[in-house]
């Protein structure tokens, strides 16, 4: 009885409703491909919202795990082990920082680098005590902790969960100057995605980052990018910040840090503010273990080795160019950079993402009206338009 159905079901009496997720239940995933359990095979355009930038599996990735399980899986950071100092090296080198602090989930990596950033803050730019403020956009997602949900504009996000954590301001995205009128003396950082991935694959304007990055100095405040989903190739750069020469303060990385496998994440900084955190400030029992460390490490080489963000800018530019020329009264706007595509439509998403997945096609909406296309980046030309003609199908009513 290996229907989807079946599994639906078992799945929803003892799970809890957090989540709608299409009705298809996946059993094996290679490369961009994945199979449910009646053996439909289905193309995966949303690579887990971005962490699986390597693709399903990858063979590398997978050497790396099985090799590191059978050695030593965790120790807790009261020991050192062999591998987390290889792991930082490498994100390091790749990344052009300093230091790196790892933890495991995205939301984890947000709740660090405002730890950081508040602590920089008492520390080095003298704020007053317990009133340090960081600066946050509308319509942003940075995860779900009580902390982050408290800053998050969407109302269902933080609905049922107050109290929340002060110390937060909101202002427009993509308004520079609204960052410059929200800046106080106790403003310490300022915390965005170069690309809201989850607010529905929104582009701030050329020059908007640069801009921001020339506030955050001028008023020496930290620039903090959440880079969870736009970073390590997604975007067409290693960081969509490149693409403006932006360098953050902090950047923080997460899901295709692992390419799959595990929930790995960290902030990235410089010593002059990695050096506020001392023994005993701030930790994480699973956070750099070796089974972790390993997995990232190769996920890193993938990422490089293959290429990945070039893969992204050539086949995401010509992707985007294609789904540009569909000619549907349907479509609103089509945007995005490298392989992180979104598709506004005029009508509400999901109803089109359940033919897509008839079409042997898994994307998912956000934010209702818009079609996410994100598929994993070791996806080859001709895959992409067998996806395309799919799409041409479903959205040409
Ligand atoms: C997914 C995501 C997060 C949260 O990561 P989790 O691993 O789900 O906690 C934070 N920020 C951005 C931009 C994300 O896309």
């Amino acid at each position: 009885m290996r229907t989807n159905k079946s599994y639906v079901k078992l799945t929803e009496k003892f799970s809890a409703r957090n989540y709608h997720p299409l009705p298809v239940v996946l059993t094996k995933g290679k490369g961009v491909w994945v199979w449910d359990v009646e053996g439909n095979k289905y193309l995966d355009m949303l690579s887990a919202y971005s962490a699986l930038n390597q693709g399903h599996c990858h063979p590398h990735i997978a050497k790396a795990i099985k090799n590191q399980a059978t050695k030593i899986t965790l120790t807790s950071r009261a020991f050192h082990n062999d591998q987390m100092g290889l792991f930082l090296k490498k994100l390091c080198t790749v990344t052009g920082y300093e230091k790196a602090l790892p933890m495991n989930s995205g939301a984890e990596a947000v709740e660090t680098a405002i730890k950081v950033a508040r602590k920089w803050g008492y520390r080095k730019k003298k704020v007053t005590k317990n009133r340090a403020e960081i600066i946050v956009c509308e319509n942003n997602f940075h995860g779900r902790t009580t902390t982050i949900v408290g800053f998050s504009s969407e109302s269902q996000y933080r609905d049922g969960f107050g109290s929340f954590t002060p110390g937060f301001k909101m202002i427009p995205y993509n308004k520079p100057r609204a960052l410059a009128r929200a800046i106080r003396k106790n403003t310490v950082a300022f915390l965005f995605e170069p690309i809201q991935g989850e607010g529905g694959v929104i582009v701030p304007d050329k020059g908007y980052l640069k801009e921001c990055q020339r506030i955050c100095r001028k008023y020496g405040i930290l620039l903090i990018a959440d880079e969870i989903q736009t970073g390590l190739g997604r975007a067409g750069k290693l960081f969509a910040c490149d693409y403006e020469k932006v360098r953050p303060d902090i950047v923080i990385v997460g899901k295709a840090l692992s390419g799959g496998y595990y929930p790995v994440s960290a902030i990235l900084c410089d010593n002059r503010i990695m050096s506020v955190l001392h023994p005993g400030d701030h930790g994480s029992t699973f956070g750099g273990n070796p089974l972790a460390s390993a997995i990232s490490i190769a996920a890193l080489q993938v990422i490089v080795k293959e290429r990945l963000p070039q893969r992204a800018y050539r086949l995401g530019t010509w992707f985007m160019n294609e789904l540009r020329k569909i000619d549907s009264p349907i479509i609103k706007e089509v945007r995005g950079k490298g392989l992180l595509i979104g598709v506004e439509l005029k009508k509400k998403a999901r109803k089109y993402c359940e033919r897509l997945m008839k079409l042997g096609i898994l994307a998912k909406e956000t934010h209702e009206m818009v079609v996410r296309f994100a598929p994993p980046l070791v996806i080859k030309k001709k895959e992409l338009q067998w996806a395309l003609a799919r799409i041409k199908k479903v959205l040409h009513v």
